[in-house]
């Protein structure tokens, strides 16, 4: 129906900052590490802001700041503010809005601040309502961030991907701004019931390419068709941050308030009943294992994860230990065995791999700098078989978070080749290691035994290059063995830090909260 249609277009507003910081890496992120997008170019990230879109009609798009950055360490306090500041100037100056899509991780951490999303999120709110009205305040999250009831209050929609790798990164953000439109259009302020769970799972044990995942998530859409229900959402939580807030969580939003508040129960309880389910998405080992496993193997390429050191979820990527643990491997020191092992970060042995060239035998003491915690720099020798100059590479589908190029530099050790970047880089693509046709590094994985990656589970390309695969459980700031890392300010009890707490009752009080 298009009677009740405001006569003049909404004013919606977009904007957010979008970072998953690990507080047990010590790496520090700034603002120099975040993609910051304005005008123009933040409205072309979206395919639903454009002018041939349905909603053009409808909306005037007001484009605020976006930043986004790579999984890191915990961003700087004086980095976070100028940011947050930018942000709420920008809504006080953008003048009487309609609405806010408030495009965000939710696992971002602050050094000095609990709850970061929490406090951006009250100046959000502040800033929206300076001008006497009441604009309504739509989150597009990704679900390992982490929903407290401070952050959640002043949202009056959220959201989040409901695929593990976020293939549907953009079709959250497409509902976050279409059902905000929907509310806005038919003048309702929906009901939001939340709960969360005291259950703390890392990203590897949720894949929604598995069980229980897959039909908990995949309930979510039937949950929304009921009469009276917009949106239905659930946060596995981020596991590497210690603090409070650090769970899952469920929110369902809609109009009919009691039915809203029954499923997030329901859900609540599936997602409790489900703990000891879940289970990583692989065989997993220590790194020693899982070399020795993959050599012995016939299928190739055979892919390992160096969990514990993934930039994308918030590791240095620079730590050396499994550099060291494939070296000490006599198959492939020998070059009987061969392997790739890219994205070790150490800006100064690429600098000398091209002060060397092509061809040359170089020394480097290789990462271990950042997070110097686990064996320090490798000692390397070898000889620089290829350079790449860092070139500007397109856009990805997570938001434009990895668009910067990197200095890389190839280095043969017997049967290993190992990439070092200049800057935290992932390697989630064949081009990623291949890189440009043009003066590209020309590393091809499918042609090496071994392929060993800093990731967790394997995104989409690497997936299906993978033969076989291994997740090796490696020491570093995303450790998957978070019971090793040693939080101590998350709420207690929580699964599975108290695995029997509730042996002997009904089990935690899941009741949601209507906000
Ligand atoms: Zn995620």
């Amino acid at each position: 129906m298009t009677s009740t249609a405001p006569a003049r277009r909404l004013r919606i507003g977009i904007g957010g900052i979008g970072i998953e910081s690990s507080t047990f890496c010590p790496h520090r992120s700034t603002t120099d590490d975040f993609r910051q997008t304005r005008g123009q170019d933040l409205l072309d990230r979206y395919t639903w802001t454009r002018p041939d879109s349905d909603l053009a009609d409808v909306v005037e798009w007001v484009p605020l700041l976006h930043a986004t950055s790579l999984p890191g360490g915990p961003v700087e306090a004086e980095s976070y503010l100028v940011l947050k500041d930018e942000l709420v100037t920008r809504i006080r100056e953008a003048g009487p809005l309609d609405g806010m899509v408030y495009d965000i991780h939710g696992a971002m951490s602050v050094i000095g601040l609990t709850d970061a999303e929490g406090d951006l999120t009250d100046a959000v709110r502040a800033a929206l309502d300076a001008h006497g009205t009441r604009p309504l305040l739509s989150a597009a999250m990704d679900l390992h961030g982490n929903v407290s009831r401070r952050f959640a209050g002043p949202c009056d929609l959220l959201t989040a991907h409901r695929l593990a790798p976020h293939e549907d990164a953009w079709d959250t953000r497409e509902r976050a701004a279409r059902n905000l439109v929907r509310c806005l259009r038919d003048g309702t302020r929906p009901h939001r019931a939340w709960v969360q769970v005291p259950v703390l799972l890392p990203g590897e044990k949720t894949s929604t390419r598995l069980e229980p995942a897959k039909s908990l998530y995949a309930s979510l859409a039937d949950i929304e068709r009921k009469d009276g229900i917009l949106d239905a959402a659930m946060w596995v939580g981020y596991a590497w941050a210690d603090e409070p807030r650090c769970k899952a969580a469920i929110v369902v939003t809609g109009d009919d308030a009691q039915l809203a508040a029954a499923e997030a129960e329901k859900l609540a309880r599936r997602y409790w009943d489900a703990r000891r389910d879940f289970v990583f998405v692989g065989p997993t080992g220590s790194a020693q294992e899982c070399i020795e496993k993959a050599v012995a193997s016939d299928k190739r390429p055979f892919l390992i994860s160096d969990s514990g050191d993934n930039p994308t979820a918030g590791g240095a990527g620079d730590l050396a230990y499994m550099l060291g643990e494939l070296l000490a491997n006599d198959a492939i020191r020998t070059g009987r065995v061969t392997a790739v092992h890219p994205g070790i970060t150490d800006p100064v042995a690429v600098a000398r791999c091209f002060e060397a060239g092509v061809g040359a035998e170089v020394t480097l003491g290789v990462g271990g700098k950042v997070d110097a915690g686990h064996g320090g720099p490798y000692e390397l020798t070898g000889t620089v078989t290829a350079l790449q100059r860092a070139t500007e590479q397109k856009d990805r589908a997570e938001g434009g978070a990895y668009d910067r190029g990197v200095d890389m530099a190839a280095v043969r050790v017997g049967g290993l080749t190992v990439v070092l970047v200049e800057r935290r880089k992932p390697f989630h693509t064949l081009a990623d290691f291949t890189g440009p046709a043009e003066g590209g590094l020309g590393v091809d994985p499918r042609t090496y035994d071994l392929v060993v990656v800093k990731i967790g589970y394997l995104e989409p390309e690497l997936h299906d290059l993978a033969a076989d695969w291994l997740l090796a459980l490696t020491p570093g700031g995303v450790d998957q063995d978070l019971l090793r890392l040693g939080h101590h300010r998350v709420e207690r009890p929580l699964y599975p830090f108290d695995d029997d707490a509730y042996a002997d009752g009904p089990g935690p009080d899941l009741t949601a909260t209507l906000l």
